[in-house]
């Protein structure tokens, strides 16, 4: 049986319960993993005071393949995201987050089947921001898009709209304020569209884009859109399907691709078994899934949508009345595995 090298990033506060969750799940599935286990963000600043050290980004150059539990962003002060600057650095340019429904999760809709693909490098994450002067008068952040980051994250959502058989691509935009960056992206977009005639292309506006997915949000299917609208709109995806504890996303370039939950840290909840273990593991099937593991990685899909279905090993953010710890859900989705 082939083994696979992965480097893994346990993250910080609720990161490593739901890093060795991931794991564990994996391992049941049977798949061969070696994973090149590194620190990133606060807990390398305590060990190394470097919050990204060298050997992540050499483990990560030569696996290709990552996965991540989150990292704290100190706030206002201090170092810059980790996250961003891991996107950066492997030029990770897609951030796909799929969305869909799950019986039994608490939830206003139904059949929701929703894949955000966000633009991950530029514009307002770009990091080019200051104040314009010592009094701190005022601020400036500098959103920069360009026309070949336009291209390729809306040729990537059409490339997937393809492969996976879907019917429409909708472009998110603010090109009627945003009149260059906006306009460049919606004008990009739908030259792109033209290459795949067989699949509908329509827009949005923002604003209106986010009134449309809380009222109906089945009429969507790919959504494809820039940095900060897309962080958003997975997040607010993530709330129409059961909450950010059910919600995986990848980011993928040319060389690499990391793995990971669209949620944070959740200092809130960190070192209390309380942690949904579901977002990374979908994450992780998703991770096996592009190493070409696709049985196993619907074993875990599975498995996951059995044990929420069955309502009585779910973390309190699924059922707040009757709940288990992140351990106890964890060994469910094992023994689901385990039992087929
Ligand atoms: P968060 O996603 O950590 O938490 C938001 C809410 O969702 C909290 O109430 C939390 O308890 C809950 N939640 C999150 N994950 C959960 C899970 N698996 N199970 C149950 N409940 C869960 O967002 P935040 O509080 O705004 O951010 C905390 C830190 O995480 C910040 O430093 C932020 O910068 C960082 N962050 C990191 C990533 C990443 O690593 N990719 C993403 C987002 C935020």
């Amino acid at each position: 049986m082939k083994l696979y090298q992965v480097t893994l990033i346990p993250g910080d506060c609720i990161g490593p319960s739901i890093s060795e969750s991931t794991r564990g799940i994996i391992a049941a599935t049977g798949v061969q993993i070696s994973w090149d286990v590194h620190d990133a963000g606060i807990p390398a600043m305590e060990k190394y005071k470097d919050p990204l050290p060298q050997q992540v980004l050499d483990s990560i150059s030569k696996n290709r393949v990552a996965l991540k539990g989150p990292l704290t962003t100190p706030v206002g002060t201090g170092f810059r995201s980790i996250n961003v600057a891991l996107r950066k650095e492997f030029d990770l340019y897609i951030n796909l987050r799929p969305a869909k429904s799950m019986e039994g999760l608490k939830s206003h809709f139904k059949d929701v089947d929703l894949v955000v693909f966000r633009e991950n490098i530029e514009e307002f994450y770009s990091g080019i921001e200051h104040y314009i002067d010592a009094k701190k008068s005022a601020a400036e952040t500098i959103g920069v898009v360009t026309r070949s980051g336009c291209e390729r994250i809306v040729r990537a959502a059409f490339e997937y709209a393809r492969k996976h058989h879907r019917r429409r691509v909708t472009i998110v935009h603010k090109a009627n304020i945003l009149k260059y960056t906006g306009g460049l992206f919606l004008d990009v977009g739908k030259n792109v569209a033209r290459e795949f005639p067989e699949i509908e292309c329509n827009d949005r506006i923002i604003d209106n884009m986010a009134m449309q997915l809380v009222l109906n949000p089945q009429q969507f299917d790919v959504i494809v859109t820039t940095n900060l609208f897309g962080d958003i709109l997975s997040d607010l995806c993530s709330g129409l399907v059961g909450g950010l504890g059910m919600a995986p996303g990848a980011n993928i370039g040319y060389d690499a691709a990391i793995f990971e939950a669209v949620h944070g840290s959740a200092p809130d909840i960190a070192g209390k078994n309380l942690a949904n273990p579901c977002a990374l593991a979908l994450a992780g099937a998703m991770l096996l899934d592009h190493l070409g593991e696709s049985d196993a990685a619907s074993r875990i899909q599975r498995a996951i949508a059995e044990v929420v279905k069955e309502g009585r090993n779910v973390t309190k953010d699924l059922n707040p009345d009757q709940f288990v710890g992140t351990t106890e859900m964890t060994d469910a989705i094992v023994g689901k595995i385990e039992a087929r």
